[in-house]
């Protein structure tokens, strides 16, 4: 890559070798962060944010609504919701997973195929181009990818299993879209869809799916739970949801306090259910919960209609057995939110925070100042030191606030590590004040500490 200027037609871009930018790489400002804090979106009253991690995402300017169900999401946000994929792609590369992206826009000819055109209602987004041609944003893949998988005519069996997923937006027209990312409009999700030579196969792919969902959630420290869920209108015939507990949780699930088992309401017919493992006398207790991922067995639900087959050893057509496979990519950032902040202070799974350290340095025209060289000093030697962290250390150049002021701000986000340049740093031993924000502890540690400390932070 040692390119130094690229002749184009008439135009000369001189572009900086990656290695000198790398040097010159300006320090991330808290003073230049676009982060629009505190506004309701318009018409909206205090007393319809009723819950905590839209209220804390809006207020601290994370999300900002563009229109009902729908928002902006700001570079915070955007960040930590980047660091979610890059978790999500690592565990479904682990199991196989093959990336792609399908267009967003559908054509209703595909979903009239298997009947969803009319059987999905008024929750699809349904639109003409010029020739009056119908389409509709896609909510769900099943219809395009099998449609896609199918048009490379018959698989042959050594590609099977094929585990194609999308992390990419969809379009639901929500009858009531609320709770901030919780329930949008449009968000993301990462959609997967299976294809097995024979049902032994398909749920062997069904339970890698589960745990490597069940590693991802894991990975990002939150407590959830796996129950047993309805089918709806995707189909299928067998199906888990993944739910973090939360009184927020649009769900209600039910479970037996002895052997564990839980399952959605909905798939429970009556009122004084009893657990399935455990016999008549054991009631299941209820609890609320936030879906954030869902698996389906599908079978040859979709197979059959678009024709995915093989040719088995006798050279005879076999309907392919498929699984889909949901993670709510924003929900889960919101959700995780919801489960870890408090009132008042937004906390991420530290893997993701937009952030991992933020340095405060001595406010302007205090007797401290020459620490603010300091703090310079100290972002550049972590970022030097520690490669992982080249773009996760902000700088809270804010000096005309007062240092307690910066730190309130810092914990209000959930930065994992704050650092503070105070009157200790001036002195011959140098030390600096480090909070750790998810456990609350303080400590005055020396550089070397300090670099040993975040040598152990992980990224992703
Ligand atoms: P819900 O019951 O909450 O409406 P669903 O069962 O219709 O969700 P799926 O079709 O299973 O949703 O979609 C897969 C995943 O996408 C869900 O597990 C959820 O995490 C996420 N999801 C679904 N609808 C929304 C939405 N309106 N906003 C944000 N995420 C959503
Ligand atoms: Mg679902």
């Amino acid at each position: 890559m040692a390119f130094q200027s690229l002749r184009i037609s008439r135009f000369v871009i001189s572009v900086r070798s990656p290695i000198r930018q790398c040097h010159h790489r300006a320090r991330a400002l808290v003073s230049q962060m676009f982060q629009p804090t505190g506004a309701l979106p318009k018409g909206a009253k205090q007393s319809e944010i009723v819950c905590k991690s839209h209220k804390l995402m809006l207020e601290h300017g994370l999300i900002r609504q563009s229109s009902p169900g729908i928002y902006h999401l700001l570079p915070l946000a955007l960040r930590a919701l980047e660091k979610l994929i890059r978790v999500i792609d690592e565990e479904m590369q682990t199991i196989g997973g093959q990336k792609l992206n399908m267009p967003c826009l559908t054509t209703a000819e595909l979903w009239k195929e298997t009947d969803r055109w009319t059987t999905t209602g008024s929750e699809l987004f349904k639109l003409k181009d010029r020739h009056d041609v119908e389409y509709c944003l896609g909510p769900t893949h099943e219809e395009a990818v099998t449609h896609l998988v199918a048009s490379q005519g018959h698989i042959s069996q050594r590609q099977l299993p094929i585990k194609l997923y999308q992390i990419t937006r969809k379009f639901r027209d929500e009858i009531r879209p609320r709770f901030g990312l919780l329930r949008g409009r449009e968000f993301y999700m990462k959609d997967m869809y299976t294809f097995d030579i024979d049902e032994e196969r398909a749920m062997e792919t069904y339970h890698s799916v589960c745990e490597a969902y069940t590693r991802f959630l894991q990975r990002l420290g939150l407590n959830f739970v796996k129950v047993v869920a309805d089918t709806g209108v995707i189909g299928g015939s067998m199906s888990h949801e993944f739910h973090l507990p939360a009184d927020t949780g649009e769900d209600v699930l039910m479970f037996c306090l002895k052997c564990g088992h839980g399952a959605n309401k909905e798939t429970i017919d009556s009122e004084d259910a009893h657990c399935p493992n455990c016999g008549p006398s054991t009631k299941l207790e209820s609890r609320q919960g936030i879906e954030v991922g869902h698996a389906f067995y599908l079978g040859t639900k979709y197979s059959k209609v678009f024709n995915v087959d093989y040719l088995d050893k006798n050279n005879k057509s076999r309907l392919t057995q498929m699984g889909c496979y949901g993670l709510g990519v924003t929900r889960i950032l919101a959700a995780a939110i919801e489960v870890l902040s408090t009132d008042d202070e937004v906390r991420w799974p530290k893997l993701i925070a937009p952030y991992q350290i933020i340095i405060i340095p001595p406010k302007k025209g205090s007797k401290e100042e020459r620490g603010q060289q300091i703090a310079e000093e100290l972002y550049d030697s972590i970022v030097g030191k520690i490669p992982s962290l080249k773009n996760e250390i902000l700088l809270d150049d804010r000096d005309h606030m007062t240092i307690g002021r910066r730190m309130k701000d810092a914990k209000t986000l959930g930065y994992p590590f704050v650092v503070v340049v105070g009157k200790k740093a001036l002195q011959s031993d140098r030390l600096f004040e480090m909070c750790s924000v998810n456990t609350g502890v303080t400590s005055f540690e020396s550089q070397d500490a300090l670099l040993e400390i975040f040598s152990g932070i992980q990224t992703v």
